[in-house]
């Protein structure tokens, strides 16, 4: 295992300055970085997607152990450090791009057992995880350190003020697994918030069937938008008729009169497959 003065010493040698605009916090303790590894459990038959890799600390380790490691890094002043501090790895294909304008499907075309690993950068986790799980990529798991709040929100049950679409969502194609919590000293700089490292690994198949996935998720987002209202209320959108949305109600015995936050992705997904007969 690399010594925890790896990070502090790769910045000072090349003289790096942190972009806070670009969610620069660079991890420097070593039993994080030993506990993102072991949740992610990479082997040598596995590919690795790195988003954001910054002087390399994490991607050295994963580089060790992978078949390949696509890592992925938008600010291109870290490129030249990755290239001379990894230069003794053949199995790194480096990225200088966007993670979110990028085709990450044509990227990992023909890869078989693909873990996504990351330390994120935290003002565009959302984006990075909704991307991956929409975009339907075949990735197995996602071993990631986010903020504490938004893995909170992630693995939250309904009837809890974190419960939201993400939650929905993300229960709705992975199991959750929250390997550690991360105070803010492990990182250079420290950033304002707690973290914490999540394992997603997805599901064979999503945890419930519904008849229409488009439409389960768009009632998801209705009934949370407004999270004060009732159902009923948040369900107007839909322009569905009032006797017809009442017994799509009954049929389901889901009171109305609920707030959205109150329901399970069972419930949310038989009212989806009721109201689908009315559109
Ligand atoms: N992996 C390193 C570590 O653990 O020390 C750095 C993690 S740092 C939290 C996030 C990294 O993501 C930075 O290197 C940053 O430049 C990079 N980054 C920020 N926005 C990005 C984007 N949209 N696409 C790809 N990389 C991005």
């Amino acid at each position: 295992m690399i010594s925890d003065m790896y990070t502090k010493d790769i910045v000072k040698k090349y003289g790096f300055k942190f972009s806070k605009r670009l969610g620069q916090n660079f991890l420097i303790d070593n039993s994080v970085l030993e506990d993102i590894i072991d949740g992610a459990n990479v082997s040598p038959d596995d590919v690795v997607l790195e988003i954001g890799p910054g002087v390399g600390t994490l991607t050295r380790e994963l580089l060790k152990k992978a078949k390949k490691v696509y890592a992925v890094e938008l600010d291109s002043t870290l490129i030249p450090i990755l290239k001379e501090e990894l230069r003794e790895f053949d199995n790194l294909e480096l990225i200088n791009e966007d993670v979110l304008k990028l085709d990450l499907s044509e990227l990992i075309k023909g890869e078989s057992n693909v873990k996504v690993v990351a330390n994120l950068p935290y003002y565009v986790t959302t984006p990075i995880v909704l991307k991956l799980l929409n975009e339907n990529l075949n990735f197995e798991s996602l071993t990631v350190m986010i903020q504490k709040e938004v893995g909170e929100r992630m693995a939250a049950e309904p009837n809890c003020k974190e419960y939201g679409s993400l939650s929905v969502l993300v229960q709705y194609y992975c199991n959750i697994q929250i390997i550690r919590k991360v105070s803010s000293e492990c990182f250079i700089p420290s950033p304002k918030v707690d973290s914490m490292v999540i394992k997603l690994t997805k599901l064979p198949a999503p945890s419930i069937k519904v008849r229409d996935k488009d439409l389960f998720f768009k009632i998801v987002r209705l009934s949370f938008n407004m999270r004060r209202k009732t159902l009923w209320n948040a369900l107007k959108p839909l322009n569905i008729d009032k006797v017809e949305l009442q017994k799509a109600f009954q049929n389901c015995n889901i009171d109305p009169k609920r707030r959205g936050e109150t329901l399970s992705l069972d419930e949310f997904g038989r009212l989806s497959d009721f109201i689908y007969d009315l559109l």
